[in-house]
């Protein structure tokens, strides 16, 4: 029988990608499907309704695809936080450990004004590393992050406890 088919049935699991062992959420499969792709969106969006956003900022690289829809939804600009040396102008940065070394992320210093309201979006939450150099990013420019939203939620990784730690409002669609 036809029945709606929900997110996760969307996102496919890849087997040892980009190493072995892991088990690699790939949500292209998401993207690609009309109506999966506008239920991600919506989704994404339903928790802020009413609430005052004044940016998206996604986080890269698929947290553009999906931050793009959401501000266009929403009618407010986007932001992007990217991998060091990717932003063309004046930028700030923020290191964080990954299993194996260092990552650092850029946002541009001049991207967000005191007090603007922000939501990030990502598509998947697994240690969170990611999200709260981002959020560091965000704050170190005065402006306020008001929640978080991803499609994936890995929460065995610790991602969604830390955010929960740090106090920020984590919406997230699947596990
Ligand atoms: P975290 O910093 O450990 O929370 O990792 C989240 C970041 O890594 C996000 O930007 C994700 O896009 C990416 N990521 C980690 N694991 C996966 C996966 O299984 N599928 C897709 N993206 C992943």
């Amino acid at each position: 029988a036809w029945r709606l088919r929900s997110i996760r049935d969307h996102i496919r699991t890849i087997v040892d990608f980009p190493h072995e062992g892991i088990l690699f959420r790939d949500v292209t499969t998401l993207f690609a499907d009309p109506r999966g792709f506008r239920m991600a969106i919506d989704q994404l969006l339903h928790p802020w309704a009413g609430s005052r956003i004044d940016k998206v900022v996604g986080l890269e690289a698929r947290g553009f695809i999906l931050g793009g829809a959401v501000a266009h939804q929403l009618s407010v600009g986007f932001v992007p936080i990217r991998k060091k040396g990717k932003l063309p102008g004046p930028t700030i940065a923020e290191h964080y450990t990954l299993e194996y070394g260092e990552a650092v992320v850029e946002i541009h210093d001049d991207a967000l004004q005191p007090g603007e309201k922000v939501l990030i979006v990502d598509d998947l939450l697994a240690t969170g590393g990611t999200c709260a150099a981002g959020i560091r990013l965000v704050e170190r420019l005065g402006a306020e992050v008001v929640g978080c939203a991803f499609v994936v939620d890995l929460p065995d990784l610790g991602g969604h406890a830390l955010l929960d730690r740090m106090g920020m409002n984590v919406h997230t669609l699947c596990a």
